[in-house]
């Protein structure tokens, strides 16, 4: 996981919204993948995480692709701040 600092951007997770339908993680697996603990969305490095909300901090250079898979989530549960 990033740190916060000039290099990246940070994200909020709505995990309770998630339907785990799996669009941002096709979209993005690189940034994305669902918990292997309840199947809602997390972050890759944090695969097993299960808290109903998460603060992430990702490279500026997925900057353009978290912004598509915010757009692409149904239920608005990916949100770039
Ligand atoms: S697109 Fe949205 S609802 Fe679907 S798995 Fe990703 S975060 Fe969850």
């Amino acid at each position: 996981m990033a740190k916060p600092n000039m290099l990246t951007f940070p994200v909020k997770l709505y995990r309770l919204r998630c339907i785990a339908c799996g669009y941002c993680v096709s979209l993005a697996p690189e940034i994305w993948t669902l918990s292997k603990a309840d199947g809602k969305v997390a972050f890759i490095d944090n695969g097993d995480e299960t808290k109903s909300e998460v603060n992430v901090f990702i490279d500026r250079d997925f900057l353009h692709l978290v912004k598509q898979t915010e757009a692409i989530c149904p239920v608005r549960a990916i949100r770039v701040m």
